[in-house]
């Protein structure tokens, strides 16, 4: 492993984090531990600790460190939950999940980023069980999970992905139009007769590029 020399800037941007409201000390923790810089292409790594978006190819993200942070505290990650991703995009979100103690399990529909983030995550030694394919569909194989997150923009929650959230998961999600999104942090609870609960809080406003597949946008739009 090469030598940290990004540990004061990963430190500097945990306290920008902290100061932007981000309060779960373990997430803080987490986000403290995983190398961003490990997660982007050469010529980005001097901008890794700075609170962007930057670019990944074939059009993709990996997300601000602050969404990043922001969801996974939505998410109230458990040691030991069963986490589904989709949009694996650099690997760089399932190796916080990672940290957090989760069993992690991620989508990715472009070829080339899944080979990609297999690579980054392997080299910093992440078990993530990764596919390829469309994650609107999630992964009944595994399911039900106790958490979902989904870092790409829809246009609703897919039912197949509530589908496979156990009883008292979360999913978060960002949805809306293709040009902003509302964050929703979705809850799957029962009643005393049996029926499923879904209730949903809201959080304004991201932009996250589009989530394509059945139950997300068109193939088309790409
Ligand atoms: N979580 C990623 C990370 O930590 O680098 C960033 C994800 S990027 C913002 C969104 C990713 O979702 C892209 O890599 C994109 O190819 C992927 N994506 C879009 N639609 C998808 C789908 N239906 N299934 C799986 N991945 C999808």
């Amino acid at each position: 492993m090469s030598e940290d020399i990004y540990s004061k800037k990963r430190e500097k941007l945990i306290e920008l984090l902290r100061e932007e409201g981000i309060k779960d000390e373990r997430v803080l923790s987490a986000m403290n531990k995983v190398r961003r810089e490990c997660f982007v292409d050469e010529t980005e790594k001097e901008n890794a600790y700075l609170n962007y978006p930057l670019s990944i190819g074939y059009s993709q993200t990996i997300s601000q460190p602050y969404t990043v942070a922001f969801m996974t505290e939505l998410l109230e990650v458990n040691p030991g939950d069963k986490v589904l991703e989709i949009g694996t995009g650099s690997g760089y979100q399932a190796a916080i999940l990672k940290e957090l103690g989760a069993d992690v399990y991620s989508i990715e529909r472009i070829y080339e980023l899944y080979l990609k983030a297999k690579e980054n995550l392997n080299k910093l030694n992440y078990n993530v069980t990764l596919k390829v394919g469309d994650g609107t569909l999630g992964w009944e194989e595994y399911s039900p999970f106790n958490k979902i997150i989904v870092t790409a923009g829809s246009p609703k929650i897919p039912d197949t992905l509530f589908n496979q959230l156990a009883i008292g998961g979360i999913m978060v999600i960002p949805v809306g139009d293709t040009y902003s999104q509302d964050m929703y942090k979705v809850r799957k609870s029962i009643d005393r007769n049996g029926k499923i609960i879904k209730s949903i809080e809201t959080y304004k406003e991201f932009v996250f590029v589009p989530l394509i597949g059945k139950e997300g946008w068109d193939y088309d739009l790409r």
